[in-house]
């Protein structure tokens, strides 16, 4: 098999160590006879596993109590008008601060069920940066504040936990969920769709607090009613039962790296290889986004001469440098380096690059 690295924004790399494990027990869980996919998720063999799955990620990020975690459906994109229509009252509002594609997106969904206030928006210099928290125009009786902790199409992430008092803070952490310590409780909700940073497409993470629960509109469908789920532990209907199995396998995978702190510290060094080799190019690689805010998640970059943006990402994929085309939106590259992405793969990306641009510059 060739050995690459997948760059992917998403669905996206997964650790091998949890491939390989999927592989060993695809035709037989644990002794059971069965692969996971064939199980009831009314069983005992897959109640223990979302169980596992759940404490593992309590665990892991240090949940406190009176917060529900919910195994749920439909992507990160449904929990645009799931969020609204449980939070907010028709004739109330929220507040929204936008940072990108998917704050805009947020925001559009959200005006279908409540009013919307975007506090603050960095769109006049192509999200280069997050908007000064001194610029920020919050109402006082928002039903709570949304904004997204990594925008993984523009390559820029929210260095600091907005400080809103007793708004419920609410934040789409799809892109750099489990990159980084976060202290769930001044949170009011977070979610994750898993195909970044947790397991394959197919589910999405959300984690509410309980007093959030029970105030949905009226208008509101039972499957998109966190109450519903959250009473039924995810099992309301039949839930992705194989993506947790994975995400599952995925947080065992991080305790063994030295949780997500261990993490955190990985991701900053590679993040830190691959912007610095960007800023020391000469301008060859830059970066539009301002230093503070750039992602170490998703490194978005260009070439000062775009006609050699092809030739960039054919020759990368010959050295098993794969995905790295910038979202269309956008244009550009993209280096993915999430959780799963071995520093390994980043120096190799470092090492192609410098020599691309000793060849081309
Ligand atoms: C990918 C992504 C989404 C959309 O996720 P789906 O699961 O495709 O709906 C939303 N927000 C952010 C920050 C993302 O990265």
């Amino acid at each position: 098999m060739a050995k690459v690295y997948n760059f992917s924004a998403g669905p996206a790399v997964l650790p091998h160590e949890v491939l390989a494990t999927a592989q060993a027990e695809m035709l037989d869980w644990h002794g059971s006879g069965m692969c996971v996919m064939e199980m009831s998720h009314r069983g005992k063999e897959f109640m223990e596993i979302i169980h596992d799955a759940e404490q593992d990620l309590r665990a892991l990020m240090a949940i406190p109590a009176g917060y529900k975690v919910l195994f749920l459906q439909g992507g990160a994109s449904q929990q645009f008008s799931m969020v609204p229509l449980n939070l907010a009252p028709v004739d109330g509002h929220i507040d929204v601060l936008d940072t990108g594609h998917w704050s805009k997106l947020a925001v559009k969904e959200a005006r279908r069920y409540t009013g919307v206030n975007v506090v603050a928006s960095s769109s006049d210099s192509n999200y280069a940066v997050v908007p000064d928290v001194a610029s920020w125009q919050r109402t006082p009786d928002a039903a709570y504040f949304h904004y997204t902790s990594n925008e993984t199409i523009g390559g820029l992430q929210c260095p600091f936990v907005p400080e809103v008092g007793d708004t419920p803070l609410v934040c789409d952490m799809s892109s750099d969920f489990l990159s980084r310590e976060v202290d769930v409780s001044k949170f009011g909700l977070i979610y994750a769709g898993a195909q970044k940073n947790i397991g394959p497409s197919g589910l999405t993470v959300v984690i509410v607090r309980e007093d959030l629960l029970g105030h949905a509109q009226a208008q509101t469908p039972t499957m998109l009613d966190y109450r519903v789920h959250a009473d039924a532990d995810s099992m309301y209907n039949t839930p992705a039962t194989y993506p947790i199995y994975i995400a599952g396998l995925v947080f065992k995978w991080l305790k063994t790296r030295g949780g997500i702190k261990g993490m955190q510290a990985r991701n900053d060094e590679k993040a830190g290889l691959l912007y610095h080799m960007i800023d020391s190019s000469n301008g060859f690689y830059f970066s539009h986004v301002q230093a503070p805010y750039r992602s170490k998640m998703n490194v978005v970059f260009r070439l000062k001469d775009e006609a050699l943006e092809d030739v960039f990402l054919s020759e990368a994929k010959k050295n098993g440098l794969m995905q790295l085309k910038g979202h269309r939106s956008v244009g550009g590259m993209r280096a993915s380096i999430y959780n799963a992405m071995p520093i390994e793969g980043v120096k190799a990306l470092v090492h192609f690059m410098e020599d691309f641009a000793r060849q081309h510059g």
